[in-house]
């Protein structure tokens, strides 16, 4: 049942500083091209909410009005998804020099040395061993009470993590300041609801940023998320790796430095099937996809209290969750390796 997927050579590498170097500025314009735009459709939003959408609305009836909500929630994320798309398409990437594919993330590229299109080997990594990471247990080792620990905590992870700590804080701030409340006629909220996703636009291409990564590190530690004990950090950046990635690659997923002696990996997928890592990482950016056009009807469904819609959303949200854990499932590191008993 094994496929046979063939992947290509080539002699002419890129080195990891020139592929890191190159990548850093191509997102870096990249996230100033989504910030200025996001910035416009928060501006947008506050003008129409203050000045307009009374004089618009006052045609309609109520249920048309709540009607015109749906674009409203709408054409914020679907707007940003075009300019990420856009920014995948323009951006002066690095190409792969096998497939000529552009490339867009770090990771897993700069510890892979693999394009995460073909899989070739494009990346030219000359660094010996830094010695002193500990690659943390996995869920199953923990079962089996292995000494060590479980880690899910990576500098990555918490990046992502900014967005979920400053959103409820900024939306509590914006619902006091807009005076938002149950006992709202509707028609003044949702006015007030327009320009709050104006603010809250605005605010979130901003605020996440301000958040420093090393502050972070420390908070989780004092609390005792992340161990102290263990050296889980990587001794050339000091960032805490992806464990996945350190598992699968030997490598930092951030500074792509070699921190464990895995034995070379062969050009052939069996070991380790790298088309089910590409899936599982393409399962997830669909659903946060599924996330952002699911996330308008369930607003538009507690506006109206319709439960039935809510209940049908939670279910394909549900199915979106368990298909992401599936293929995650299918692109673990084998427990065997196919061509020794170890
Ligand atoms: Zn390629
Ligand atoms: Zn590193």
């Amino acid at each position: 049942m094994l496929t046979v997927i063939k992947i290509p050579h080539i002699t002419q590498k890129f080195s990891w500083q020139e592929f890191r170097d190159w990548l850093h500025q191509a997102s870096a314009s990249a996230r100033m091209r989504t910030n200025i735009l996001a910035w416009l459709i928060g501006l947008a939003y506050l003008l129409v909410g203050a000045f307009f959408w009374r004089e618009w609305m006052a045609q309609y009836d109520l249920k048309t009005q709540a009607l015109w909500m749906l674009p409203v929630f709408a054409a914020w994320p679907v707007l940003l998804g075009f300019a990420a798309l856009f920014n995948r398409i323009v951006g002066n990437w690095p190409l792969c020099p096998a497939c000529g594919k552009k490339i867009h993330t770090l990771l897993p590229t700069l510890a892979s040395k693999r394009c995460p299109h073909c899989h070739a080997l494009i990346l030219e990594d000359m660094r010996e061993l830094s010695p002193g990471y500990l690659l943390p247990l996995t869920m199953e080792e923990s079962l089996e009470k292995k000494s060590g620990y479980t880690l899910s905590v990576n500098t990555e992870f918490l990046r992502e993590v900014r967005i979920i700590l400053i959103a409820p804080l900024l939306m509590i701030a914006l619902f006091l300041a807009f005076g938002l409340n149950r006992d709202m006629e509707l028609e003044p909220m949702m006015t007030a609801i327009v320009q709050t996703i104006g603010v809250a636009i605005i605010g979130m291409a901003v605020l996440p940023s301000l958040i420093s990564i090393p502050w972070m590190t420390r908070v989780c530690r004092s609390l005792r998320i992340i161990p102290k004990e263990q050296f889980i950090y990587c001794p050339e950046c000091g960032c805490i790796p992806s464990a996945s990635i350190a598992r699968r690659t030997g490598c930092c997923s951030e500074c792509g430095a070699k921190l464990l002696e895995l034995a070379n990996e062969p050009d052939t997928p069996d070991m380790l099937d790298w088309h089910a890592v590409k899936r599982y990482e393409t399962g997830r950016s669909r659903s946060a996809i599924v996330a952002a056009v699911l996330y308008p009807m369930f607003l538009l469904g507690s506006l109206l209290k319709c439960w039935r819609l809510l209940w049908a959303l939670g279910a394909i949200y549900a199915i979106t969750i368990w298909q992401d854990f599936r293929l995650k499932k299918l692109a673990r590191v084998p427990k065997k390796c196919p061509h020794s008993d170890n």
